[in-house]
Formats: C-alpha cells, sequence, structure tokens
C-alpha cells in the first residue's frame, strides 16, 4: 500500500508536472476537458481490479454483483440523457466505439461513404491507414467552397456508389449537420446511417445541438470531449441493433470491460444531466462565438487570419491560415510560447504538408469548464489575435494568460 510518490517518484513527477501545465497554461485543443474530481475519483477505485466480461446480468465471471450495477447505472443514464432505446458503454475509446459500430453495420470490402478527413472527418471515417480504410471500400464527401458539407455532393455519391453505411461526423467542422437529410439520403439508397457524435455529444446533452439519435440508425462517441467524461467510448442505437452491436464490442473486439472507466462514465453522465453543464455547455458555444468574432476583425484580417465558414454553431472554430506568413506549425508554437495550447489543422484544399497545415482549429470545452466566462473569452480571442500577428510582444500576452490562470483555478484541492 506504498503510495505513488514513495514507490514511483519518476511517474509521480510526471503526473505533478502534468497537472502544473493544465494549471497554468490555457487549454484550447477542441478535443480536450477536464474531468470533475468525482469522476477522476471513480476512475481511481478497485473497479480496476474485476474482470466482467459479458453484460450486466450475464456476466462470464462471479462477482460482478457491484460493477453490475455501476454498468447498469451509466446504460440508464446515457439512454435518459440522449433518448436511445439502446446503450453500449463497454468501448475503451471512440475509435473503439467506431470500430464495433462499423463491423456490426458492414463487413470487410463494403462501400462506406464519410467526410474526408482533410475536411474535416475522422481517421476512423475512411482514413487510408486506418482499420476503415484498409477494410472497406472508401467513398469521400466533402466542404464546398463556403467551408460547409457539400449535401448535393453526398446525395450524389450515395446514388452513383450505394453505399452499405453513410457516416455523418467529424473532428474538425465548425457548423451543424443537417440529420434529418443525412436520413432522406441514407433511406434513398438503402444505407444504414451512423452518425459519430464524438466531439458534440456534450452540446447535444445540453439541448444546444440537434440530436441525431431520433435519426440514426447509429450513434458513436467519445464520453471525453464536449461531455466531459473520462476517456472512453460509447455506443446508441435503436434497438434492432442491440444484439449485434453488443457481440461487436465483446466478444468482437474488446475483452474485459473497464468497469472503473465505466462507473466514471456513469457518474459523468449524471452531470451531463444537471442545469450546471447545460450552463458551462452555452459559455462553451458562446467562447467560440467571441473567438470567431474576433479572428474576423479587420486587424486579423489583415494578418492574414481568416475564420473557416465565417464563425461558428458549436465548440470549435478553424482558423485559416493560407493568407497569413504563420503555417500552422509556426502559430501553434506562438501560441504555445504565450502558454495557449491548440492544434494545427488541414484546412480543406491546404496548399502545406499535414505535419505543417495551414490553420488551426481551437476549441473552448476545457476553459468552459474551468469557468471562463464571455468576459475571460474576449481577452483570450484577443491575446490569440494579437500572437497571430506579425509583431508581437510574447511576454505582455504570456502575463495576460497568466492572469487568466490565476482567475480561474483548476484542480485545486489536488495541489501538492
Ligand atoms: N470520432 C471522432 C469524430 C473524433 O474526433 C475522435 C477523436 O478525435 C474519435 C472518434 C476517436 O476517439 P478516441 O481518440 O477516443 O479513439
Amino acid at each position: 500500500n506504498t503510495p505513488l510518490h514513495e514507490l514511483d517518484p519518476e511517474v509521480a513527477a510526471a503526473v505533478d508536472a502534468e497537472l502544473h501545465r493544465q494549471q497554468s497554461t490555457l487549454e484550447m485543443i477542441a478535443s480536450e476537458n477536464f474531468a470533475p474530481v468525482a469522476v477522476m475519483e471513480a476512475q481511481g477505485t478497485v473497479l480496476t481490479n474485476k474482470y466482467a466480461e459479458g453484460y450486466p446480468g450475464r456476466r462470464y465471471y462471479g462477482g460482478c454483483e457491484y460493477v453490475d450495477v455501476t454498468e447498469q447505472l451509466a446504460i440508464d443514464r446515457v439512454k435518459e440523457l440522449f433518448g436511445a432505446e439502446y446503450a453500449n458503454v463497454q468501448p475503451h475509446s471512440g475509435a473503439s466505439a467506431n470500430q464495433a459500430a462499423l463491423f456490426a453495420l458492414a463487413k470487410p470490402g463494403d462501400t462506406i461513404l464519410g467526410l474526408d478527413l482533410a475536411h474535416g472527418g475522422h481517421l476512423t471515417h475512411g482514413m487510408r491507414l486506418n482499420f476503415s480504410g484498409k477494410q472497406f471500400d472508401v467513398v469521400a464527401y466533402h466542404v464546398d467552397d463556403s467551408g460547409l458539407v457539400d449535401m448535393a455532393e453526398v446525395e450524389r455519391l450515395a446514388k452513383e456508389h450505394r453505399p452499405k453505411v453513410i457516416i455523418a461526423g467529424w473532428s474538425a467542422y465548425p457548423r451543424q449537420l443537417d440529420f434529418a437529410e443525412f436520413r432522406r439520403i441514407a433511406d434513398e439508397v438503402e444505407a444504414y446511417l451512423w452518425v459519430d457524435m464524438a466531439h458534440f455529444a456534450g452540446l447535444v446533452a445540453a439541448g444546444l445541438h440537434p440530436n441525431p439519435v431520433p435519426h440514426a440508425d447509429v450513434v458513436t462517441s467519445t464520453t471525453h470531449k464536449t461531455l466531459g467524461g473520462p476517456r472512453g467510448g460509447i455506443i446508441l442505437a435503436k434497438k434492432d441493433f442491440a444484439k449485434k452491436l453488443n457481440s461487436s464490442v465483446f466478444p468482437g473486439f474488446q475483452g474485459g470491460p473497464l468497469e472503473h472507466v465505466i462507473a466514471a462514465k456513469a457518474v459523468s453522465f449524471k452531470v451531463a444531466a444537471s442545469e450546471e453543464f447545460k450552463e458551462r455547455q452555452r459559455r462553451t458555444v458562446e467562447g467560440a462565438r467571441i473567438l470567431a468574432e474576433r479572428l474576423t476583425a479587420a486587424d486579423a484580417r489583415e494578418a492574414g487570419v481568416n475564420v473557416l465558414s465565417g464563425g461558428t454553431d458549436v465548440h470549435l472554430i478553424l482558423v485559416d491560415l493560407r493568407e497569413s506568413e504563420l503555417d500552422g506549425q509556426q502559430a501553434e508554437d506562438r501560441l504555445h510560447e504565450v502558454g495557449i495550447t491548440v492544434n494545427r489543422n488541414a484546412v480543406p484544399n491546404d496548399p502545406r504538408p499535414p505535419m505543417v497545415t495551414s490553420g488551426l482549429r481551437i476549441g473552448t470545452p476545457a476553459l468552459a469548464t474551468r469557468g471562463f466566462t464571455a468576459e475571460d473569452f474576449a481577452e483570450v480571442a484577443d491575446v490569440i489575435a494579437q500572437a497571430l500577428k506579425p509583431s508581437y510582444d510574447a511576454d505582455a500576452l504570456k502575463a495576460r494568460v497568466t492572469a487568466l490562470a490565476d482567475k480561474h483555478p483548476l484542480y485545486p484541492g489536488l495541489s501538492k
């Protein structure tokens, strides 16, 4: 029972340093968030010791009476949260959920239609080196010149290729998708509709984004992005798909479920049903709008900064640097220098290679969780706008970042 700091000081020191990094910088990676202490507490429990292959009430191991309680709570809560007929809370990650979902709906060699990675899609939606791209025949749709998903192209490609599965979802897209239109197209070509709401699930839970569940056959998500829970995945579906999805997750792709993570998922679904969570999601979306407004102002445009699609409806913006003297890598480094963490991101038809890119993806969920208000988001938006100009005062901007971080202490009880 030796504590971590005594047993393994090297690991403990790195964990402490990471806590300090999260506390002292501004986290604006759109796919990240800060899990509540209670979620991390659940994840750090003795449930990590338990084997529980199978599902609540139907396990292949003895002694599952308590993990049955926590897993059933997670299932019931997430079904209620999104109005779903079926839920599987066992996928270890978003990619695992997507793999299980895709193999439940289609078999290798079948055609799938998803958003191109370079236009905001995810690796698991058909990228060449991913299982989805290697084992399925991939057709990709794109965004048009205004930065919006080209639904006319989706329909044309669907009719031409008659995919088994149409995938609606994204990792880097600042607008809402038209799920009813995706459903209409899927019905027309007798395809399944799978929505991957990994990024915007928190907004859906808060009623700030259309819910894909009534439209889709299957909906997958991560639990750690806007949803704000532990790192993991979930699958929701119409009950007709229950058997296939359950067997695709286990024994199809996974063995024993991570019951400590599932307990933490249950806690996060309880949090996501609260008024406080809705209020936080409202600040998240408002913060992204404030960022988009600031980075489309005249001085930002003069510095060659543009915002794809001209704004945002969600928790992130995509900054287009094709007219800037900075590329995506240099812009990411600049913001890092002043204490803001973002990720570079390809823009559609990017002239630069994927390791460099001509864009940034900037998100607000983590700062909203930290308590940022509209006024704070206006301040951080101005710091970003100044940092992306040809000449900038790194020390002055860093001081403004530190003041914001100090104003909203993160995990104060965890500091040593
Ligand atoms: N789906 C989408 C749309 C994502 O953006 C991501 C993560 O970036 C995933 C799935 C995969 O999630 P994970 O990283 O948990 O495997």
